[in-house]
């Protein structure tokens, strides 16, 4: 694939500095994303639904490629106390990041204060946990707590409590987790998506230190792709996920968070355009400050909202009313 062939396997695929939280207190981060030999989940069988990884993931990297990417990260890298490593799969896959590697990452930032990266359960075990540092975030693609949705509709091959196991696991071993779910997989309706959400974050609660919300943001070449295409899905609304912090607002334990990738456009989530920017900052704002109150965001467009919602379910369907039927079909109240 061409665009493979431009993607150099010794340069990492991006790295820029944010804020995150240590101790409730916002910190420097840095944050890391490397080119490896892929997720083995997409190479092998297709991927999740949503992922757009597939396509990024490259063949043949070598432990000289990766260690000339963590020359790359050092090289940038200013002593920030959070350092979050992504490889668009599993770090704690040997086949993506050998363990000379790993390694030499660990030692490199062992002066961190949080060290945080993500990996499918079945990397995840006992003897894995005793070799990683007291300061790692173990961030699991949990999802959802509903089996049927983690294999119909978003393909994960594992199951919640697959995900689950792992997590418990980490915390016995002392570790953090941060538990990444999504708002509105597929086939999902938007209300059916805010109560799936709210339910997911529940289960996650008890193993979890951290729970991000990820609203779908539809990625090219995927398989939803193909029905947003079709007009048979819409990514959801920035309300439904102000929702789903609303209701779980001081009934977990867990910081709840989100930062969304696409936020404000067509494929990812959006509301009427004229208040997105002010919605996705009020979300921001209550992902450090956990205050309900930063969430109160006004527009009109929070009816049409609401009528979608019902206009859905009368209807029986998840396909984007406005773009599928026109927007005169959504009832207004
Ligand atoms: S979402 Fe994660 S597990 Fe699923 S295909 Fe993408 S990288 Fe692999
Ligand atoms: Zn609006």
């Amino acid at each position: 694939m061409a665009f493979n062939k431009e993607r150099k396997p010794n340069e990492l695929e991006t790295l820029w500095k944010e804020k995150d939280v240590i101790d409730g207190q916002v910190s420097d981060a840095m944050v890391m994303i490397m080119r490896t030999n892929g997720c083995v989940w997409a190479k092998n069988s297709g991927g999740c639904t949503m992922c757009g990884y597939r396509t990024a993931s490259l063949n043949g990297v070598t432990v000289d490629d990766l260690m000339a990417q963590v020359d790359q990260a050092m090289s940038r890298y200013k002593g920030e106390p959070f350092v979050k490593i992504y490889t668009s799969g599993s770090f704690l896959d040997e086949n993506e990041i050998p363990l000379p590697v790993r390694e030499r990452m660990f030692q490199e930032f062992s002066g961190c204060k949080r060290i945080l990266f993500e990996s499918r359960p079945e990397f995840v075990n006992a003897d894995v946990l005793s070799t990683l540092p007291k300061t790692t975030t173990l961030a699991l693609g949990l999802e959802s707590h509903d089996p049927i949705i983690m294999e119909r509709s978003i393909r994960k091959g594992f199951t919640p409590d697959d995900a689950r196991i792992a997590g418990e696991s980490a915390k016995d071993a002392g570790l953090m987790v941060r538990s990444y779910l999504l708002l509105k997989p597929l086939f999902l309706q938007e209300g059916e998506a805010i109560r799936s959400a709210v339910e997911s974050a529940r289960f996650a609660d008890p193993f979890s230190d951290e729970i991000s919300i990820n609203p779908i943001n539809v990625q090219k070449g995927t398989v939803i792709e193909r029905v947003w295409k079709r007009g048979d899905y819409r990514p959801p609304w920035i309300w439904s996920l102000i929702e789903v912090f609303r209701q779980l607002s001081g009934t977990v334990n867990s910081r709840l968070m989100s930062s969304p990738s696409g936020g404000g456009s067509q494929r990812g989530v959006h509301n009427c355009g004229e208040c997105d920017q002010r919605a996705l900052e009020a979300v921001e704002r209550f992902s450090f400050s956990q205050n309900p109150k930063d969430l109160d965001v006004k527009c009109e467009c929070i009816r049409t909202w609401q009528s979608y919602i019902s206009s859905e379910t009368l209807l029986g369907t998840a396909a984007d009313l406005d773009r599928g039927f026109g927007s005169d079909l959504t009832i207004r109240k």
